[in-house]
């Protein structure tokens, strides 16, 4: 069920996000989010025959960096762009979080860890299921103070 996963933590197979750093996004510098979109669309298409050449031939499993703007970088410049204005949920506040300011959420551009273990009460296959919790909440209720 959980194959890569489980290659994954046996060291067998790289991580995916490890692999898009290999994905090389042909340009120097990224512009407006829409141009981005189009480039992170491209690499996407990309993706799965980078990753199935990496996992066939166990002597291309260097997952190390291309040079240049690569398609981690493209994903996290698309988020920075959003956080810009914020819409990341539903509350679609369009605060700048880049520039420090708070949304509904009350998280800025710093995301806050509040803990992180390991899970013992996922589904059998998940456990145990290495968990990390982040402060700030998109939701109204009664355990939120900033109503
Ligand atoms: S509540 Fe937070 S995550 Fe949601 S849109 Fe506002 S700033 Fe963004």
């Amino acid at each position: 069920m959980f194959t890569h996963y489980d290659s994954v933590v046996k060291h067998l197979r790289p991580a995916k996000y490890l692999v898009c750093k290999k994905i090389n996004g042909v340009v120097d510098k990224l512009g407006e989010l829409q141009d981005v979109l189009k480039i992170h669309e491209r690499l996407t298409a990309e993706f799965p025959k980078v990753y199935s050449e990496l996992i066939k031939d166990s002597d291309k499993s260097d997952v190390s960096s291309v040079k240049g703007l690569n398609y981690l970088e493209v994903k996290k410049s698309i988020v920075e762009k959003i956080l810009e204005e914020c819409i990341l949920c539903e509350r679609r506040c369009g605060v700048n979080r880049i520039n420090g300011v708070t949304g509904f959420c009350g998280v800025n551009k710093t995301a806050r860890v509040s803990s992180y273990f390991l899970h013992m009460g996922e589904e059998t296959q998940l456990i145990p299921s290495g968990t990390v919790f982040f402060s700030g909440c998109t939701f109204r209720c009664a355990y939120n103070t900033r109503l």
